[in-house]
């Protein structure tokens, strides 16, 4: 099983795609996660990602590419898995589609998480608060909302026009649970 989580920053991929993962057994690969690991190393490539990153803008589609082809031919991604954060693009969508061809894989569902602008903000400023995350400062979220706007956004339209029967949006807006329970439901029929 295949699925995918789209959505504005804060939107609760993350959770939502953790709390499935256990679920259903299946791996769950947040490229924030990936990305923030990879910045431990220090080398040339970690500082440029840093900078990317803090500024709240979207590393490079090659990067992206590069890293996920490694991480999907792991052996756990044999059975399915989850993706929280990517494809995010749709260059980044390209790529990811020549590699289910070429592996004779298939998407199962696409979960779009739609809230509203102003819940973002006060998720993301209390997520600052825990997580201390450089990327969720007042002065960067507008900045990670306008890109998602120019270069996700126009994905999720893709995929609701071209793939209507795996598309689903979902409500955001309620508790965790709650979404939790409406993603679950459509995950296993
Ligand atoms: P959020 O979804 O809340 O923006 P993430 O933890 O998923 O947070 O991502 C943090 C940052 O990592 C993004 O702002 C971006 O710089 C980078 N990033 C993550 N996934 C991608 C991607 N698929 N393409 C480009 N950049 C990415």
């Amino acid at each position: 099983m295949i699925l995918i989580f789209l959505g504005a920053p804060g939107a609760g991929k993350g959770t939502q795609a953790e709390l499935l993962s256990n679920k259903l057994n299946l791996p769950h690969l947040s490229t924030g996660d990936i990305l923030r690991k990879k910045l431990l190393e220090s080398d040339y490539l970690s500082l440029k990602l840093k900078k990317i990153m803090d500024s709240g803008d979207l590393v490079s589609d090659q990067i992206l590419n590069e890293i996920m082809s490694i991480r999907l031919n792991n052996l756990d991604c044999k059975k399915g898995f989850i993706l929280d954060g990517y494809p995010r693009t749709l260059m980044q969508n390209k790529f990811f589609h020549e590699y289910l061809e070429k592996n004779k894989k298939s998407i199962s569902h696409i979960f779009d998480l739609k809230i509203n602008e102003a819940t973002i903000i006060e998720r993301i400023k209390s997520r600052f608060k825990t997580e201390n995350r450089e990327d969720d400062k007042t002065e960067i979220i507008n900045n990670r909302i306008s890109k998602y706007f120019q270069e996700t956004k126009p994905l999720s339209d893709h995929f609701s026009f071209n793939n209507s029967d795996k598309y689903h949006l979902i409500n955001g807006n309620q508790d965790i649970e709650m979404i939790h329970q409406d993603i679950l439901k459509i995950s296993r029929n």
